[in-house]
């Protein structure tokens, strides 16, 4: 009983400590930014007009109100699930509905998340018809929006519940040892989602046409070569049917590797600029960040297994949440719900260290560019899309060492010959 009174108590004071930390980071965000909306900074008064540097900072504090409601909404539905019983009384419900057993368990879960997704649609829908699209970036029917929603839940169900009903059933029949062979059925799987998306998911909500730019095509394969990299392919994505928002990415593995190009970037940027572009993307996949990032993450989802290992025999872990955990054996829902649920707000603090691994993966991959291809390029490249996603110059310090997983633009062209 003490145990799980402390169990609360420090469950609360972590989250009201997340809670301010946050909203203070969006109030120095706002202030940062609204303070040098007057002025372009110096560094860029010969690249970036007044209009547009205006124009990104409305965008930055129009996100930044925004995020002020999500988190509000996040931190109230995260003590309804937990402290005031909600987590609770829908197992309850179900479990008078359906008895026990992975079926209810299955169902838990489900309805969690089905009722968390009901939850955020305003703020989602408000995100995309009124935020962006008052800034220009909206390209999205509703319809396509409506059949985006439909299309995920379908195959999210459709990827989701057999590994979950899998895991479940290894958080039962496992033994003692039942996080390991849950860590590495969740790893295996996670890869076989990935290696399987470029081809079978992503074609479902956007169609990808081969790049038709040999020019383009012949520069890239020579980087290519250099890097020792091959892929499967050139394909230019059709991103503006959602957004004005523009990117180049990877995706797959090994040969099934294709390199994406939104339509978006290519109406944006010359050739030679996209040129620096890819080889910014080849100087990730040369200094391995992908592989690391897989690495890392699996490392982390072992230790977390190891943990819920552990919390699913403590009474305290349940009942210190607002959960009674049941007389018979089937927890598993329960314990995975509420680890998942309390596991971002313990590890919050920590953000900043893997944020500043990316940022310092970014200087990395714009060095690669710098040397194989063009600084001066790469930097005009750059210009150009902070100009045209409205992303701000001047951003908090401290935001951008929380939440950023770029560095800053002045800091990004510091580093560049131009
Ligand atoms: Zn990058």
């Amino acid at each position: 009983m003490k145990l799980s009174i402390l169990m609360s108590l420090i469950f609360a004071f972590a989250l009201v400590l997340n809670t301010l930390a946050k909203l203070w980071l969006l109030s120095r965000q706002v202030k940062h930014v609204a303070q040098h909306r007057a002025q372009v900074p110096s560094a860029f008064a010969k690249s970036i007009d007044l209009p547009s540097h205006q124009k990104a900072a409305d965008y930055t504090l129009a996100k930044a109100r925004l995020a002020w409601y999500d988190l509000a909404l996040d931190t109230l539905l995260l003590l309804a699930w937990t402290l005031m019983g909600g987590l609770a009384w829908l197992d309850q419900l179900l479990l008078q509905a359906m008895g026990p057993g992975l079926w209810q368990q299955m169902a838990l879960i489900a309805s969690f998340i089905v009722i968390g997704g009901l939850i955020n649609l305003p703020l989602s829908w408000y995100r995309t018809f009124v935020l962006e699209h008052r800034f220009g970036f909206n390209r999205m029917t509703f319809s396509l929006w409506c059949s985006d929603l439909i299309k995920v839940a379908a195959i999210g169900s459709l990827l989701g519940l057999p590994i979950l009903a899998l895991v479940l059933w290894l958080m039962q029949a496992g033994g003692d040892q039942w996080w390991i062979f849950a860590w590495a059925s969740l790893s295996l799987y996670q890869l076989f989602v990935m290696w399987i998306a470029p081809n079978l998911i992503m074609p479902l909500f956007n169609k990808f046409t081969p790049l038709q730019d040999p020019a383009l095509e012949a520069r890239v394969s020579v980087l290519m070569q250099r890097a020792g990299f091959t892929a499967n392919g050139f394909f230019v994505m059709d991103g503006s049917r959602r957004s004005a928002h523009s990117n180049a990415f990877f995706t797959g593995f090994g040969s099934h590797k294709r390199v994406v190009f939104y339509d978006t970037l290519l109406k944006q940027l010359s050739s030679d600029e996209m040129e620096a572009v890819f080889a910014h993307e080849l100087g990730h996949f040369k200094h391995k960040h992908v592989a690391q990032m897989i690495g890392l993450q699996t490392l982390q989802s072992l230790l977390g297994f190891a943990l819920l290992g552990w919390l699913i025999q403590q009474t305290w872990f349940f009942t210190g949440l607002g959960v009674q955990p049941h007389m018979s054996d089937s927890n598993q829902a329960l314990a995975l719900l509420l680890f998942l649920m309390v596991l971002p707000v313990a590890m919050f603090f920590l953000s900043p260290l893997s944020a500043l691994h990316s940022r310092q993966c970014e200087f990395q991959a714009d060095s690669y560019a710098v040397q194989h291809s063009s600084g001066p390029h790469l930097a005009s490249a750059l210009l150009k899309l902070y100009q045209d996603n409205a992303t701000t110059l001047t951003p908090d310090p401290w935001f951008v060492a929380f939440y950023h997983s770029h560095p800053p633009a002045a800091q990004r062209l510091a580093r560049m010959p131009t």
